[in-house]
């Protein structure tokens, strides 16, 4: 089976959030399952070649796109540390300035960002074919490849097309005249054109989760929770026409990669067995580099990710007196919404001593968080899968999360009377119930053995891409019979 997995970033090539993750990632599983998987992707000046060696394939296409024709030259890389072959489009126009998504905050306020994906989108199935590659399945990801499955319909071939939504939030719409004018198509082409939204504007993971042979998402609580009005955004009814051919696959984390044993950002290796030390190491220089008191008896809360009203900070204000009067520490790591970003730094400019808030994206100091803090913060108001709660569970740092997506089908309440159970679990989006949970984890904090079952419970857990990539497998040999079928 041949599968080409079309994709927006890379970890570590091109990373933003969890979308690079998992394509860093699914394709080694995969390939190690047997599939013959390669990646696609626009080639950003921002990949670094002189860490990740480039070579020119001698291919190139021709893509016209709104009228005029463009050349785009493929260019080969491999997800480092495996041999799966990453193909990099490169052309000055549209693909390869302004990083990898030009918005910061992951919406879309500019036709650039669209036409950027939309010409990627174009290019793809022209780039494989040159390189002589017609996949079985086209595993298109996110609203970036949302018009790759109709194109894939238009263009007629035995590809089958799977979308994987990572994120419904984010959607990619723009005025369909300007998209099918630079796209070159009309809706005589194919007839999901034809929608609009209410601005009439084609919405780009629209058209992936209509034109798409089958479609899925991150956990199977998302896949269920976005039939609803409250996470569909206005898609609902369109996800659940799709029935039994959406699907929710949780991700996985790639275990090589997060793994305290082998980690270089902490300061000592860990195992489950050693990780009172290694854990006390990275606690010390995690306190140390941020300036708090260094004092193990201090409990340290720890925040990693994308300052946006998904990720629930904004519920840390209404508790944050109740936290500091515990004496506990919060060190908090995120870039995003600007208003989010100084309401952070505000709670840490307040209370110096026990709060440090670091802006910027740096994935050095967030191992150190996840290794050395005594918990991990994920409140989110929403969450597709999340995998900071995976990774702070794989160093050995109990989560406290909302009841949501992916978090609800990673993390289970801690009973300490049964020592059952991997985190701190609450249901309503309120600092109140956040609250209690926060309280509960420190009242844990508290009994030593308690705490050491739990920090075990959760370095035990299997969160590689083992078994997501058997399911994902499953979904392309049903693919494959759906293509006998027709
Ligand atoms: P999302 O995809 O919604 O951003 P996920 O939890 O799925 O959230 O994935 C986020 C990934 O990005 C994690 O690996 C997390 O550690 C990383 N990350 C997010 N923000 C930062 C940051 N400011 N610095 C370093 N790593 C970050």
């Amino acid at each position: 089976m041949t599968v080409a997995f079309a994709t927006s970033e890379l970890t570590p090539i091109a990373k933003v959030g969890g979308l690079g993750d998992v394509a860093g990632a699914l394709p080694k599983a995969l390939a190690h399952l047997g599939v013959n998987v390669c990646v696609i992707m626009p080639h950003y000046d921002t990949i670094d070649a002189a860490k990740y060696p480039i070579t020119d394939t001698g291919k190139k296409v021709s893509v016209r796109a709104g009228g005029q024709d463009y050349v785009v030259t493929i260019n080969q890389t491999t997800i480092p540390g495996s041999e799966v072959p990453v193909y990099l489009l490169e052309n000055t126009d549209f693909l390869t300035g302004g990083g990898v998504y030009f918005e910061k905050s992951a919406m879309v306020n500019s036709f650039q960002e669209i036409e950027r994906f939309l010409f990627f989108s174009m290019a793809v199935l022209p780039a494989l074919a040159a390189l002589g590659i017609e996949p079985d399945v086209l595993h298109c990801q996110d609203w970036h490849t949302g018009m790759l499955p109709t194109f894939a319909k238009i263009a007629g071939g035995h590809t089958k097309t799977l979308f994987t939504i990572h994120n419904l939030a984010n959607q990619g719409k723009w005025d369909a005249t300007e998209i099918l004018s630079f796209i070159g198509l009309t809706v005589e082409h194919h007839p999901n054109l034809a929608l609009r939204d209410k601005h009439d504007d084609i919405n780009l993971i629209q058209q992936g989760i209509l034109s798409a042979d089958l479609v899925n998402t991150v956990s199977p609580s998302y896949a269920e929770e976005i039939l609803t009005n409250e996470y569909g955004y206005g898609l609902e009814g369109d996800l659940t026409n799709r029935g039994q051919q959406l699907s929710g696959i949780l991700n996985g984390i790639d275990v090589g990669r997060f793994n305290p044993a082998t980690d270089k950002d902490i300061p000592q290796a860990y195992t489950a067995t050693t990780a009172d030390t290694g854990k006390a190491a990275a606690k010390a220089l995690l306190q140390e580099k941020s300036g708090l008191p260094v004092n193990s008896a201090t409990a340290v809360f720890g925040f990693v990710g994308r300052l946006t009203n998904q990720k629930g900070t904004e519920l840390l204000p209404g508790l944050i007196d109740r936290f500091l009067a515990t004496g506990a520490q919060l060190i908090l790591l995120g870039t995003g919404d600007p208003v989010l970003e100084t309401q952070m730094q505000g709670m840490a400019a307040k209370a110096p001593e026990q709060i440090v808030t670091t802006i910027g994206f740096d994935a050095a100091l967030a191992q150190l968080i996840y290794a050395g803090s005594d918990f991990f913060l994920m409140p989110s108001q929403f969450e597709p899968c999340g995998l900071g709660q995976m990774i702070a569970m794989r160093y050995g740092t109990p989560p406290i999360v909302r009841a949501t997506g992916g978090l609800r089908d990673t993390v289970q309440e801690f009973d300490a009377a049964t020592g059952q159970g991997t985190g701190f679990v609450f249901k309503d989006f309120t600092s109140e119930a956040f609250w209690v949970e926060i309280a509960r984890a420190l009242e844990v904090f508290k009994q030593p053995t308690a705490y050491a079952t739990l920090k075990t419970n959760d370095m035990t857990q299997d969160f590689s891409w083992d078994t997501s990539a058997k399911h994902y497998v499953t979904l392309y040999e049903r693919l494959g019979q759906h293509m006998g079928a027709t």
